[in-house]
């Protein structure tokens, strides 16, 4: 069998959790960010693992998405959505049980017309400019609906994992002068957030990458580790070249191995010629193109070649693999491919 193997461990999903909750106050919630299937993880399985360590909140990008997440947690866990109340999903919010994060001014007028009595959230804009309210907007609706009780009133920072922007300092502002004397929950801070202080903390965090081990969080505890198959061994001699558009040439008498996975698995095509997989401790560089089922890597240094050879792991976390490509860590791991075995540690 020639499909790549991933492993993802639960264990350390809710090690990360539990120590991102201990960045901030007793008093904080520490929710757990599971949109995109939990980082292409399987929210399902990282829910449950996360409400089995203490996790009360969860949060989804869309409705749909929280048919999972409800399905894998105790009864009384909040299941919020960034998105809001969107036309299409008053059922599911209603029987899913959904929270949604309102906002503007029509979702507003869309929950309240359509679930009068059903608990929501608000989303301001603090000046990232992509979802919720802006001051002024929220100035003319506020009164009314703060008759309403929402359950938490949250935005979101543009800059958090860059710890020196200007940018935090300015939408710490914005959203504290937005919220002031208003007694409901609030909660600004994503993973770099709960990194940037208990300024930011307020009364709930929303981590996500760092969960998965991914960047601000750089202490995180690996999550993933991706071996890829070798198919074949060639010997490659001076002058030859490897892969298509013969995008590599020997320069020394060469072993080249081929493993399974390419870009149709979401090892993406910006990292031909760039990166490493490792044998074990020793890192093999990737030669030539990245095809759509295989990756070309220079193994001649190795005594001795394994049956696999791995791209995520201990040596080298999503981070690393996202540099190669000229990407984010996010990316990497919400483009793990379908064709993967997949295995779950600490279930
Ligand atoms: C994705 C997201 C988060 C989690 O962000 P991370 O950087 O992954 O921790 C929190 N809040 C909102 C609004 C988001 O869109």
């Amino acid at each position: 069998m020639a499909g790549g193997h991933l492993t993802v461990d639960l264990g350390a999903v809710a090690k990360n959790w539990r120590a991102l909750d201990a960045k901030s106050d007793k008093s904080v919630e520490t929710a757990a960010v599971v949109k995109a299937d939990a980082y292409g993880l399987a929210a399902d399985r990282v829910a449950a693992t996360l409400a089995r360590a203490g996790a009360k909140w969860f949060f989804v990008a869309i409705a749909e998405e929280g048919a999972a997440v409800r399905g894998a947690t105790p009864r009384d866990t909040k299941v919020c959505v960034f998105s809001g109340h969107m036309a299409g999903d008053t059922d599911m919010i209603h029987d899913l049980d959904l929270i949604p994060m309102l906002n503007s001014v029509e979702q507003i007028e869309r929950h309240f017309d359509a679930l009068p009595d059903h608990p929501f959230g608000i989303q301001l804009d603090s000046g990232m400019n992509r979802l919720g309210l802006e001051p002024d907007e929220w100035d003319t609706v506020r009164d009314g609906v703060m008759t309403k009780n929402p359950v938490l009133i949250m935005s979101h920072l543009a800059c958090a994992d860059e710890p020196d922007h200007p940018m935090n300092a300015q939408q710490l502002a914005c959203f504290t002068e937005m919220t002031e004397g208003l007694d409901v929950p609030k909660s600004l801070a994503a993973t770099g957030g709960t990194l940037l202080g208990p300024e930011y903390h307020f009364d709930m965090t929303r981590p996500g990458v760092g969960l998965y081990g991914g960047f601000p969080y750089t202490e995180a505890t690996p999550v993933v580790r991706l071996s890829l198959p070798v198919i074949q061994t060639r010997r490659v001699a001076v002058g030859e070249t490897v892969g298509y558009a013969a995008g590599w040439t020997a320069e020394v008498p060469s072993r080249i191995a081929t493993v399974s996975a390419g870009y149709a698995d979401g090892l993406i095509r910006a990292q031909s010629g760039r990166g490493h997989l490792w044998a074990d401790d020793i890192a093999c560089p990737i030669v030539g193109r990245v095809s759509m089922d295989m990756i070309g890597v220079d193994v001649t240094h190795l005594d001795r070649v394994p049956k696999a050879l791995d791209i995520l792991g201990p040596h080298q976390g999503v981070d690393v693999v996202a540099d190669a490509a000229g990407t984010i860590g996010y990316e990497i791991l919400t483009s793990l491919g379908h064709r993967y075995a997949r295995n779950y540690l600490g279930t």
